[in-house]
């Protein structure tokens, strides 16, 4: 049930279960990956994960516990066709340590206000905003 209000909060891919956060970090979700394939983005061959990497990014905020981290592992594929490595994040757009959709939120909150503005509430250095 609180898992689902998670995912409502925080839209992720139906295969990604949403775990409680510790007490000590209570703004940090940790969510786990059930069974998926990815194909190699090149020919489109059947690949298999090889490493993984735990990482933490920014996915949402929320005005009273502020920003909402997600924690999970990021995998890394190799295609058996064609060898190509890459890193898989499952389409969250994971660049440094936000996603896509915590980008998003971030632009729509810039709307009709000013950078230094929103920079403020969300305590971020300006340029990250600007970015
Ligand atoms: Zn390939």
């Amino acid at each position: 049930m609180y898992s689902k209000f998670i995912k409502m909060l925080l839209p992720l891919p139906s295969f990604i279960e949403v775990s409680f956060p510790s007490d000590e970090e209570p703004n940090v979700f940790p969510v786990t990956v059930g069974a998926y394939s990815v194909p190699c983005p090149i020919c489109q061959e059947k690949t298999i994960r090889h490493a993984q990497t735990l990482r933490r990014f920014r996915h949402g905020y929320a005005g009273h516990i502020g920003f909402i981290w997600i924690e999970m592992a990021i995998p890394r594929h190799r295609c058996v066709a064609c060898d190509l490595t890459f890193t898989y994040d499952f389409g969250l757009g994971i660049v440094q340590a936000s996603s896509a959709m915590f980008r998003k939120e971030l632009v729509r909150r810039c709307l009709g206000r000013s950078i230094a503005d929103v920079a403020r509430e969300y305590e971020l250095p300006y340029t990250t905003v600007e970015r």
